[in-house]
């Protein structure tokens, strides 16, 4: 299989790459990003022959049909990593909620969000690739909470790897922050900047298009690579669980194979959307998918009207900080599946020039053909956390923001599967709030009162980061972030 860019190709950049290219050095012409050339055609029977089958056999099946050039063996390895999850047959079991509702619990790896089902397999495949040519690379990530933790854990201690980890300080929450601030390796630089997510991620990729910033990293024989979901090395593995979770259902006696569902995806970078995206037009049957959004609700304007509108946006603090994001990175690969190169170079010149882009009304159609979209205020948030606490459910904020849009989209009856994108311990402060008001308390009150209220243990992996030494003390201005980063190389 063959990857091409979304922009189409500048006449320097090579016209094709193949998958490990694609992943090692993401970054295409004309600030595009990579897409597979044609995706796969799966069909009922390859879902029937895996309805007896277990995640990775799955998994190696969806691998399979890229034509990925990966040797076999480190495919095997970097699945096995799976098995480390809390239920080793099944890293993503589905739960059923209500009578048309299951929700697809993708956050039972290390770091408790669904950052490890894409990462964990991801990072072993990346480092074998940079040992195998024997070639050095720097992963650069601007975390707004989840990313982070995930990358240094899947990289940490891996050779020919090295990971800067930038976060919001004050954006991530106490849990998310010791996940980071607390690992200690070598190879891994944790850095918190003044700032919010935005602004860091944008710092970022100032710093990744920099001639000077790269120079220097060629002299230092360093090659950069990138960690979140605009490497295609993420979103192949995010197409498996959609796959899973409706495999699931079947199994369950939900649905019969072959009935349509609801995908209600809580979205910010739109990679785990990306991956239900794919997953529908290789095979899987799916009537829409639901984009849930906070009140940064870009999206869901997008989705509604064809306005992608920036112009007058600044991000809002939310009760689901992964999800505060106003350029989402992965709607480009929509533009160039729904409308091609061309169309989406201009729409997306267009979002950097004038901070905004509409679809035409044909656009629009093909669009509103596979998604739906709403949001969910915090409040809101907070009375469905409640609701499904007191039917017998503990779930996140971010989980919580699909609850809106399973009420106000769906068109029809259907089995609507809803992604769980975060363990109820990542962000206990505002669980704590929802199940019995109590305000102002830090992570650790906060797991203790949820733990007792819920009659649950808080994990040890989480319950020890309270007592483990802090190591990554680095609180930096945006404008130093180059100036750090080079000390640490
Ligand atoms: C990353 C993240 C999201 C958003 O996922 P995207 O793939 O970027 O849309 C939602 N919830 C949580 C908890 C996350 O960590």
């Amino acid at each position: 299989m063959k990857f091409i860019e979304t922009r189409g190709n500048d006449g320097q950049s090579p016209e094709h790459v193949s998958f490990s290219e694609a992943i090692l050095s993401p970054m295409s012409s004309y600030g595009g990003i990579y897409v597979p050339e044609t995706l796969p055609q799966l069909d009922n029977d390859f879902l029937e022959q895996h309805l007896d089958q277990d995640y990775k056999t799955l998994a190696k099946g969806v691998l399979a049909a890229f034509e990925i050039d990966i040797d076999a063996d480190i495919i095997d390895e970097a699945l096995a990593l799976y098995d480390a999850f809390d239920d080793n047959k099944n890293p993503a079991p589905l739960v059923k909620v209500k009578q048309d509702l299951y929700v697809s619990e993708l956050y039972h790896g290390p770091t408790r969000a669904f950052k490890d089902m894409a990462l964990q397999p991801f990072g072993r495949v990346l480092s074998s690739l940079a040992q195998a040519k024997n070639e050095n690379y720097l992963i650069l990530a601007a975390t707004s909470g989840d990313t982070g933790p995930a990358a240094l854990e899947t990289f940490k201690n891996r050779d020919n790897v090295k990971v800067v980890c930038l976060y919001p300080n004050g954006g991530t929450s106490d849990v998310q922050r010791l996940q980071m601030v607390t690992e200690d390796a070598d190879n891994l630089k944790v850095i918190g900047v003044h700032g919010d997510f935005d602004d860091t991620q944008t710092a970022l990729k100032a710093l990744l298009s920099s001639k000077r910033f790269n120079a220097k990293l060629n002299e230092k024989n360093i090659k950069l690579s990138a960690a979140n979901s605009v490497n295609f090395g993420r979103i192949i593995f995010q197409l498996i669980y959609h796959l899973h979770s409706y495999l699931e259902l079947v199994r369950q006696s939900a649905i019969k194979l072959g009935d349509k569902v609801y995908l209600d995806v809580p979205s910010g970078n739109f990679g785990n959307a990306l991956g239900a995206y794919y997953a529908m037009q290789m095979c899987l049957p799916v009537e829409k998918i639901l984009i849930a959004s906070n009140k940064n609700n870009v999206l869901t304007q997008f989705i509604n009207t064809g306005l992608y509108d920036l112009r007058t946006l600044a991000v809002i603090p939310t009760t689901s900080p992964a999800m505060d994001i106003l350029k989402s990175s992965n709607i480009e690969r929509i533009l160039y599946d729904l409308f091609g190169a061309q169309r989406t170079k201009s729409l997306m010149l267009q979002l950097d020039q004038e901070q905004y882009y509409q679809l035409n009304n044909d656009e629009l159609a093909q669009l509103q053909a596979v998604f739906s979209a709403d949001f969910c205020s915090d409040e809101e948030g907070k009375d469905y956390i409640q609701s499904t606490f007191a039917t017998g459910y503990l779930m996140d904020p971010h989980t919580a923001t699909c609850f809106k849009a399973y009420e106000t989209c769906r068109e029809k009856k259907g089995v609507t599967i809803v992604y769980s994108t975060a363990e109820w311990t990542k962000f206990s402060p505002v669980i704590a709030n929802a199940l019995t008001n109590i305000k102002g308390v830090s992570d650790i009150d906060a797991l203790q009162s949820i733990a007792n209220t819920a009659n649950i243990e808080i994990p040890s992996q989480i319950n020890a980061l309270f007592s483990k030494k802090v190591v990554q003390t680095t609180l930096i201005d945006k404008a130093d972030i180059e100036k750090e980063i080079l000390a640490f190389l």
